[in-house]
């Protein structure tokens, strides 16, 4: 359940929480025709409320709304106010914010040309994604029979709503079975991501994960991630992954908004390393959270205080 907060953004007002509605007949309801975005605030050291990376996850979403043709009045800079207004007026000293740009009322053809573009901003208290269980000991993920979306039919890189559709049905398949999160591979059978999540694997001290153009969503954890372990000194190499490869590995991790640095201790049946979060992950997982939490004064620019 949605732990319910005071206000929506919506177009530039907000609007009492069970206010925010839109007509059954908004396109976006009907063909997926939305982008989004998933951010976290967290509460710091020394108290105050920051957003984490937010201009890169506002950036990305005027980005994904531009790369699916979805007219948008609000710049990158616009919403990150509107996020932090919001944040503000719903009280909440850590939590998700979720924007959503998306067609609304005007147009039933599949061409969206004469509906509105609505835009809205939804803040609520979210714990751990995976369950804090997962994030203490690690989760238990196999590969999934859906191959994840490709270049070829949508954008990958963009987070368009009509596009999880591919990422729920990986997750309740994943769940149904007993698992807890998906593995997904690509047309072309290499490791893409989880269904809301970047993959990493761990061969002694060499840290992979699959490059972009494989269709994992370019993270903005997996790249913090990536730039925390290069100023520890560590090789990070971005190649395609077999699914054999999956077997080999002596640590695994998702990264993600929501899941932040999730280890994993199964893949398939098979325990990961020693079945328990290896040293790396560990170590990756703490900088993470001290880095979110503004205890690291080298990535304090990465936070957004509210
Ligand atoms: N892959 C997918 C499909 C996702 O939905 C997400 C969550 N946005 C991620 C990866 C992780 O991206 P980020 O670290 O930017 O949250």
């Amino acid at each position: 359940m949605v732990q319910a907060a005071k206000y929506i953004w919506m177009d530039g007002e907000l609007v009492p929480w069970d206010e925010a509605t839109v007509h059954v007949l908004s396109h976006g309801l009907h063909y997926g025709t939305g982008v989004f975005e998933g951010i976290r605030a967290y509460e710091t050291e020394d108290g105050g409320t920051a957003i984490f990376r937010h201009d890169d996850h506002m950036i990305r979403l005027v980005n994904s709304a531009r790369a699916y043709g979805i007219p948008c009045e609000w710049s990158a800079d616009d919403l990150t106010k509107a996020a932090r207004e919001t944040i503000a007026a719903n009280e909440l000293r850590a939590g998700y914010i979720r924007p959503l740009i998306f067609y609304g009322l005007g147009s039933m053809g599949l061409n969206p040309a004469g509906a509105e573009t609505r835009t809205i901003i939804a803040t609520w208290f979210w714990g751990a994604y995976l369950g804090e269980e997962g994030l203490a000991n690690g989760i238990r993920v196999a590969v999934s029979s859906w191959r994840r979306i490709s270049h070829e039919g949508l954008i990958p890189n963009a987070k368009g709503t009509g596009g999880y559709l591919n990422s729920v049905m990986a997750k309740q398949e994943a769940i149904r079975n007993g698992y807890d999160e998906a593995l997904m591979l690509n047309t072309a059978g290499y490791l893409a991501e989880g269904s809301g999540e970047n993959l990493f694997l761990v061969y002694e001290d060499r840290v992979v994960t699959p490059p972009t153009i494989a269709g994992a969503l370019q993270g903005i954890t997996r790249d913090t991630v990536m730039k925390l372990l290069h100023d520890e000194g560590h090789d990070i190499v971005e190649r395609n992954i077999s699914r054999s490869d999956l077997y080999y590995a002596d640590e695994a991790f998702f990264t993600g908004t929501a899941a932040e640095v999730t280890p994993i201790r199964e893949i398939d049946g098979r325990p990961v390393g020693s079945g328990k979060p290896g040293p790396i992950t560990k170590r990756v997982q703490d900088l993470y959270m001290d880095v979110v939490s503004g205890r690291i004064d080298r990535y304090r620019h990465w936070l957004d205080f509210v």
